[in-house]
């Protein structure tokens, strides 16, 4: 979708920092660090967000998250991590192309409460 800033990133048209790429989905640094490491995983394919997804596709997408969110755990020795993803304006969602926030916790961090 040429509007689509995700879409964009995934084309490499917008620059962004990569953490983890595979046929299916990228997943890159948060333009706003919530806390040190906090990395979106999106679809590679556009749609809007889980309630338009098909079983098929939410499948695909949250079967990379196990992988992709213990690595980042793991590297930066984060202590926890908050697993999070919004659908629609009314639930917070404000880029349109479906994603899911890996925001790793430390101790005593100050992040998302
Ligand atoms: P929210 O803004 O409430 O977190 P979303 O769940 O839709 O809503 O998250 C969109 C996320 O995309 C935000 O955390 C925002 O910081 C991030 N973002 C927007 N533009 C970019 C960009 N160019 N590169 C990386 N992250 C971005």
């Amino acid at each position: 979708m040429t509007d689509c800033i995700f879409c964009k990133i995934i084309s490499g048209d917008i620059p962004s920092y990569q953490v983890y790429e595979d046929d299916d989905v990228l997943a890159f640094l948060d333009i706003t660090q919530t806390t040190k490491g906090h990395t979106l995983v999106v679809p590679k394919k556009h749609i809007r967000n889980v309630l338009e997804m098909s079983a098929e596709d939410a499948a695909t997408l949250f079967s990379k998250i196990p992988h992709i969110a213990s690595h980042i755990t793991q590297r930066l020795s984060a202590s926890g991590m908050n697993i999070l993803q919004n659908n629609e304006m009314i639930a917070g969602q404000t880029v349109f192309h479906a994603h899911v926030h890996l925001i790793p916790r430390y101790s005593k961090d100050d992040g998302f409460k």
